[in-house]
Order: C-alpha cells, then structure tokens, then sequence
C-alpha cells in the first residue's frame, strides 16, 4: 500500500493547503468494521426515515454552501460561482431522492400464479466508491444519496489531490445523523484499493474515472465478483447542422467546452459543423472563447481558472502540438501565461481531422477541436468515430430530423439544442468505453439493490 502523503494543493497558488498521512492499515480496519455495524443498522431503518437524513443533508449543504465552495475553488481551482452552484445541485440531488425515492424503492406487485408476488429492492451492503477531483462533491453526491436511501453503506476513495473536500462530504452525513461510519472517507491512494476490493465487507464497486483505471480496477472487482458501476472518459461531439440558430449554438458552445476549465467527462470536446456553417461557427465560437476571464478562481470574474493538477497541463500541451504537427490550426488560445498556477489560455482548434490527438483522445482541459463535417450523415459518423460514448449534443431546427438522427449516436444521452448536463430526474451514464451502468434517476437508484423476487404460495 502506498505511503505516499496525501497533499492539498492551491493549483491557482501551487503552494500546499494542507498534508495528511494516509490511512493505515488499523485505521483501515476499524473504519470497515464501524461502516459495516451502521450499514447493519442503517438497512432496518424505514425508507421515510432515511429519507429525512438526506432532507438534513440538503439543509446542511445548502447552510455550508460558501465553505464547502471555497474549499473546492481552493483545491481544485474551478471558479467560485460554479463551486456554489455545485454545492447546490448536491443539495438538489439530496432532496430529489427524498421526495421521490421512497415511492421508487417501493415494492411492485406483479401478477403470477402465486397468492401474491412482489418486487423489493433490498440493499446490497457497503458500497466502494472511487471518485476522481473534478467535481470533487458533484460525483460523490451523484452516487451517495441514492446509495445511502436504498439502505446501503459507501466508503469512499476520493482523488489524491481533494481530501479536504473528501474528509467535509463524510462530515455532512455524520452531521445529517446517519450512524456514524455509515459514510466513511478513507484517505488512502490507489494501492488500496485491491484488498478493499477483495474485502467481504466491500459488497459493490462505483467508480468515475478514467478509462484506463476503470477498466483496471473493473477487473479486480469482476475477479471477486462485485457488482460495479463504471463512469468514465468521453470526448462528446457537439454537432452543429446547416440548418441550426448558429450563433445560438456557438455561444452555448463556449459554456459546453469551457465549464470547469473544460475538465468535465461530458464537456462537449468536438465541434462536427456541417460545411456550410462551419466558418460562422468557427469565428463565432473561437470569438466566444477569447472573450473569456482567465485568472483567479477565487475572482468572481474569473470563467476559467487553472488546471487542477501541472500533468493535466502537461498533457493538453502535448496534445496540441500532436495536432498542430498533423495539421490542425490554432485558432485562439494554447498558450501558457508565465507565473505560478497550472493555468492554459482556452484553445480552439481548426481543421481538425478524427485520427488526431485532440479528437481521438480525450482533452481533458479547455480545447476545442472542430471537425467540419459535409452533410448531417457525415457528421453523425464522425460523431461516432471515437472510442467513447457519454454524452452528445444535436443543434438544429428541424427537430424530426433529429428524432430521427438522435437512435444513430452512439452515446447515454443526446441533448437536442442544449448543453448536456447531468440532472437527478434522469439517468446518467455511458457506453463503449465510457463506461457501463447508470447514475441518478430511478435507474440509479436501483443500481445498488437486491432486486428480489417475492413470491407467496
Ligand atoms: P483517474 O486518474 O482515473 O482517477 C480516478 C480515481 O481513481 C481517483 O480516486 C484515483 O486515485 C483512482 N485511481 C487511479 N489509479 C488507480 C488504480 N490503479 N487503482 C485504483 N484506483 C486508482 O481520473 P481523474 O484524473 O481523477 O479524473 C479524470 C477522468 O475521469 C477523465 O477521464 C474523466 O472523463 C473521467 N470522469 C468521468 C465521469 C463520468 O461520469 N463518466 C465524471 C468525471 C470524470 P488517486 O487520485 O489517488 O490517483
């Protein structure tokens, strides 16, 4: 296991927050040992009465929205306004699952030749959740409170780089009143990871990441047979037809690449624009992504701050220049302003074909790739022509026509005219190698139950 120290870094300062020392290996066992009891408690406690926990959850997240926000910008440096609205949306996700959940868990009635049979959703036990640093609260809350109503445990392994956040979300359910344990942070890196999974305690696995690790660590809970929920990498296309409102699309393009300094696993990452439209588009959007604040999280001016991490930097750096070598063209940004913090001038690249690095790889970071595309049918499959398969955004205004293209994209959502967005009311999730199973919703709720069959002779 590693002893590596588990660091809080300012990437907009690059100075250290704060060091902890990673859990040990007693540390470990006890805290199983005490989530295990509260999970034990928690799955005899009424459904209504769960509920209430994630009611006072909402309230608590909601009370401590400036902290918690500060405590995000100031770890993984997205802009204060959307850490608040993070912050929120937990809140929202909280009080969905409380108001809807409860009729979602229910038992069904289903007609056999039985006197009575039913369908009850029991829950599994403990859930291991490893979650990455991009919405360092967002994917916890995405996953926990549906978990947690179902009557289930969760022990979280949070991103190295994001403890404090790690450490605040169990101190929100602990402060909700759930038994203490029930929701456990433990600060470990990912050479844990193998013998948490291997843990008869551990009874499922959900992990949001990336698709390398996730299909590591997918391995190792298949081994042990642990039933597990994959969210992973995308490189969503953002499609953009002849007929679409294209300054519209171009300014809501700007928001779908660059949210979170473009470190979302459903940014959009590559504008297919027919032809015909593509030069208008192009100048609108790269217009649109100048324009933006680039500075001080902390700043409410700011729209895009620093990379969370120097590597994700690193990375995009050498990205761009792959392109560029092959062919692409910047048509704003990629530079790297002098001073401290991991920052990156927002980028939009031209000309950009499906085999080069900004389009065949996921950019984790704010670059736009824009593909021109000769008709919608082409566009569609340069949609397509990638790996992953998370998200994916249709702009047009002949919206038969996109009923009919929307059952050719190969992806968990598609979102006609808009940004994608996870919602709690909707399922969320990918295919491909973006990852398998789903989050939020009634499917997500149900994701970490014991679907039992009740039959009464
Ligand atoms: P990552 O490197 O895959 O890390 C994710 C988590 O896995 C972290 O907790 C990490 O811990 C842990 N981990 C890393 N290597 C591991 C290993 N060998 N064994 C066990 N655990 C391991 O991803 P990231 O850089 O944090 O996040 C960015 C990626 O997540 C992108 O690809 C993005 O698209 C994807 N993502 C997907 C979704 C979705 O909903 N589909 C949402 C957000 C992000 P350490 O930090 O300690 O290394």
């Amino acid at each position: 296991m590693s002893v590596r120290q588990i660091n809080s870094v300012n990437p907009a300062t690059e100075q250290v927050l704060a060091r902890f020392d990673p859990h040990s290996p007693a540390q470990i066992e006890t805290a199983l040992e005490r989530a295990t009891a509260a999970a034990g408690q928690w799955r005899s406690t009424p459904v209504d009465v769960r509920a209430k926990h994630l009611e006072r959850a909402a309230a608590l997240l909601r009370a401590d929205r400036n902290r918690l926000a500060t405590l995000i910008t100031e770890e993984m440096g997205k802009p204060i306004a959307e850490a608040e609205a993070e912050v929120e949306k937990c809140a929202w996700c909280c009080d969905y699952y409380a108001s809807e959940g409860p009729a979602l868990l229910a038992g069904q009635p289903v007609a056999t030749a039985a006197t009575r049979s039913h369908i009850a959703y029991d829950p599994l036990g403990l859930v291991l959740a490893v979650m990455p640093w991009n919405f360092p609260l967002w994917q916890v809350f995405r996953f926990a409170p549906p978990a947690l109503l179902a009557g289930n445990g969760a022990v979280l392994k949070h991103a190295s780089n994001v403890p404090r956040c790690a450490l605040a979300i169990a101190d929100i359910w602990d402060r909700a009143g759930c038994p203490p344990g029930l929701f456990t942070t433990l600060l470990v890196g990912p050479g844990a990871v193998p013998d948490l999974l291997a843990d008869d305690r551990i009874h499922a696995l959900t992990l949001t990441g990336s698709t390398e690790v996730g299909a590591a660590v997918a391995a190792m809970a298949a081994q042990h047979l642990k039933p597990q929920v994959l969210e992973l990498g995308g490189s969503d296309p953002f499609i953009v037809l002849a007929d679409a409102d294209v300054p519209a699309a171009a300014a809501a393009a700007v928001t779908a690449r660059m949210l979170n300094t473009g470190q979302s696993c459903i940014s959009a990452k590559r504008f297919i624009v027919e032809d015909a439209v593509a030069d208008e588009f192009t100048e609108a959007f790269a217009a649109g992504v100048a324009a933006l604040t680039v500075g001080d999280p902390l700043d409410r001016g700011t729209r895009v701050g620093p990379l969370a991490r120097a590597g994700i930097r690193a990375d995009l750096i050498d990205q761009v220049a792959r392109s560029v070598a092959a062919g692409a063209r910047v048509v704003t940004g990629a530079t790297v302003p002098d001073g401290p913090g991991f920052y990156f001038q927002p980028a939009v690249l031209d000309q950009v074909t499906p085999a080069m690095a900004v389009a065949a790889e996921e950019t984790f970071g704010p670059v736009a790739a824009v593909l021109r595309a000769k008709d919608p049918a082409e566009a569609v499959d340069l949609a397509n022509a990638t790996e992953f398969g998370l998200g994916a955004a249709l702009w047009t205004t002949d919206l038969d026509r996109a009923d009919h293209i929307v059952p050719h994209i190969d992806a968990g959502a598609v979102f006609i005219n808009g940004i994608v967005a996870s919602d709690p009311r909707l399922p969320f999730g990918g295919v491909k190698r973006s990852g398998y199973g789903r989050e939020l919703g009634a499917f997500g709720l149900r994701q970490f139950t014991n679907v039992k069959s009740v039959w009464v002779g």
